[in-house]
Parts: C-alpha cells; structure tokens; sequence
C-alpha cells in the first residue's frame, strides 16, 4: 500500500479544519456571546471605527450578543462606510440555475430529500443550453449559479464539466453549489472554466449535525467541512460559505463560520471569499425551523460580519422578502440574485418539477435592478471576464 493510500485509509475524509475545530467548544462559546455586556461592545465599536485592523471572532461574538442591539445604527453607519470604500456603490447580480433535484442525501429539513417520492429531473446539455439562452432574456447577467442535488452518479465531474463547457459562452463568472468533491475533481473544473464554489455547511455543531444528515454522502460531517480546504487547495478563485438559520443557535453557528473564514483566509489567502445567510423557507419537507432569526438579528448580523471582515463579500438571495432587501443594500450586502427559479428548467417553462424552497422576492431582474438604482447604487452584471482565468 502506498504511503498516499495509507494516509488515506487512517483519514478518509482528508486533514483541514475539522481537525482543528475542537478547540473550541460550542457551548462555551453560547455562553460567551450571552455574557458579553456594553462595555464589550463598546470597546469593539471603538476598535471597529479605528479601521486598519481587522476584528477577531471574539471581537465579532460581541457584535452579534443581545448586549449590541441597541448599538444597530452605529453599527450599520460604519458597515455602510466600509462597504463603499471596498465595493463602491455597487450590487453585483447573479441568478441561479438548477440543474438537478435528484439526491442521495436525506437532509431532514430539504424537500429534494431522497425519501420524498417525486420524479426526478436532472438535465440535459440541450436543455441547460435552453437555460442559459431563457436566462437571457430575462437580464444581461453575467455570473451564474449552477446548483444541483447531491447525486455524483448522475451530476459528477464528467457531468458538471459538460455543463461548464455548455454554459460558457453564455456567462463569464461559472459557480457551482453541488457535493463537496476530491481536489483533483475541483481542479479539474477550474480547467473547464470554474470560478468559484459555493458549499454550505448547514450547522457546526458536530452533534447535531449528524441528526439533520443521518444519511448519504453529506451525512459524513468532517468529509464536507474538509471540502473548504480541498477547494482552497486546488485554487477554486471565490468559496461561498454558509450556514443554514432555523437548525441552531444561530450565534454558535456564526461564530464557527468566523473562525473558518480567518483559517481559510490565513492557508489560502490568494482566494476571495463569500458569505450568505440563508433563514430556513418552506419546502416539501415541512420541515419548522428550531430557531428563529428576525429581520432586526439579520440586519445585525450582516452588519456585524461587514464589520468582522471589511473584504468579504456578502451575499442575499431571493428568500428574503423584497422590503427587507431593498433595506439591507446599503447595510454591507453586495451581491444578489434576481428573478430565480429554484426547479431544474424552471426558466424555460415552469415545469412540474419540484422547487427546493420556496422564494420570497418574485420581481423580475429588471424590478429588482430598478429598486438597487433607486438606492443610489450601480447594478453590477458582469465582474469578471474569462481573460483573467
Ligand atoms: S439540502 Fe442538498 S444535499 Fe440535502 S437533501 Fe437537499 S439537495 Fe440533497
């Protein structure tokens, strides 16, 4: 046995942050956020208005306490001057396009889920050609989210390059949300023209983790929070990370995101980063959320992550309601989706095909572009070009 087989049979799911996690407990740091108090606060605002120096997860944890709401506005000023000074006024538009809904994995809380018995659609290249020429017409977008369940047998490295050849002559900016793949695999996509990966990790409490994914491929916990690492080690441009809100304590989960983002910036600092959060919607599932995050906790949240990390980039997709988006453009957000269809073909017809959830703002690109000018800021469709690959 070789000595790379080895290593492999010792630690099937690979060395990254999993292995370092542990030093950090998760009802220490509940408990930590709880006892923050305003002097914490203020001390970090202080810290946070003095710019230059980033803010540590501890710093951040203060940020996201019950102890900072009533520091909200101070807070959204100086994301507010932070964002312009690195994004400018500016929104960047992507919109998403699902490929597949067929899965192996039995997340509780998915309607995709592989117990819950409908027809599957995968497409195919034909079909997602139609796709891209539908997606179009509705906006000169330029950045493209291509998604699909977690099904490597059917949507696996051969099919996404396929896809990846097929969508780009149409999109400059190729992303992709689908399992978490081997190295080798993501450096292959970026030969086929991927940009960037984005992977959410649902929760970081271990535990609790193997509850909500009892089975399947994503029910191997460390195998996808080691996926970060195997995309930042095969030189995946941009990670999008991200929890799931409505499983657990949301503050735990946040500042677990935190810490990865600091790990990943130091092992692979020549990558950008993204951040979303996404609040749990309907789906077939039927699924309730065990915590609630309110809109005025959303907008701290966001606020308080621009304040974390002054370069990341925030994103917000189309299951947060149209008033709330609108509001949070000048609070530290700087992409979102438009005009998004959540079933695979879903912008060619609206086929019978299952949608993952439900989404919440249905205006049309042009709509949703208007209400970002009205804003004061610049529509951004394309920001980036396949010259810079
Ligand atoms: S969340 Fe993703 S992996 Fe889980 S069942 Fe849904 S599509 Fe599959």
């Amino acid at each position: 046995m070789s000595k790379c087989e080895e290593n492999q049979k010792l630690n099937p799911f690979g060395h990254g942050f999993a292995d370092v996690i542990g030093q950090w407990d998760w009802d220490e740091t509940v408990a930590a956020v709880d006892a923050t108090t305003s002097a914490d606060v203020e001390r970090v605002l202080a810290k946070a208005s003095r710019g230059g120096k980033q803010l540590t997860p501890e710093d951040f944890m203060c940020l996201i306490s019950p102890a900072a709401d009533p520091y909200l506005e101070q807070m959204a000023r100086l994301a507010n001057m932070y964002t312009r000074e690195r994004f400018g006024n500016t929104i960047s538009m992507y919109i998403p396009m699902y490929v597949s809904n067929a899965c192996t994995n039995k997340c509780v809380y998915c309607g995709f889920n592989h117990d819950n018995p409908f027809a599957r659609t995968t497409l195919t290249m034909e079909q997602i050609e139609a796709e891209c020429k539908a997606i179009k017409k509705l906006g000169p977008f330029d950045n493209l989210l291509i998604v699909s369940g977690e099904y490597p047998s059917l949507c696996g490295v051969e099919y996404l390059e396929r896809a990846l050849h097929t969508c780009r002559p149409y999109f400059n900016n190729l992303t992709i949300e689908v399992q978490p793949m081997r190295t080798e695999y993501y450096e292959r996509l970026t030969h086929s023209g991927l940009n960037g990966v984005v992977c959410f990790q649902e929760t970081y409490h271990r535990e609790a983790y193997r509850r909500y994914h009892p089975q399947g491929m994503k029910s191997h916990y460390e195998w996808r929070l080691n996926g970060f690492d195997r995309m930042g080690q095969a030189g995946v441009h941009k990670i999008g990370m991200g929890v799931l809100i409505g499983l657990e304590d949301w503050r735990a989960d946040v500042t677990m995101m935190a810490r990865h983002l600091r790990y990943l910036q130091r092992h692979y600092w020549r990558t950008r980063y993204s951040v979303n959060f996404p609040r749990m919607r309907p789906s077939e599932s039927g699924y309730q959320p065990n915590v609630v995050l309110t809109d005025r906790e959303l907008a701290r949240l966001t606020v308080a992550f621009r304040l974390f990390d002054h370069d990341v980039d925030i994103s917000y997709s189309t299951r947060e309601t149209p008033r709330f988006r609108d509001n949070m453009m000048r609070l530290g957000v700087t992409s979102m989706s438009a005009g998004s269809r959540t079933e695979p073909g879903g912008y060619v017809s609206t086929p019978d095909a299952l949608e993952q959830f439900e989404v919440s703002d249905e205006r049309t690109p042009s709509e949703v572009a208007a209400a970002i000018e009205r804003q004061g800021y610049d529509v951004v469709w394309k920001d980036w070009d396949q010259i810079f690959d």
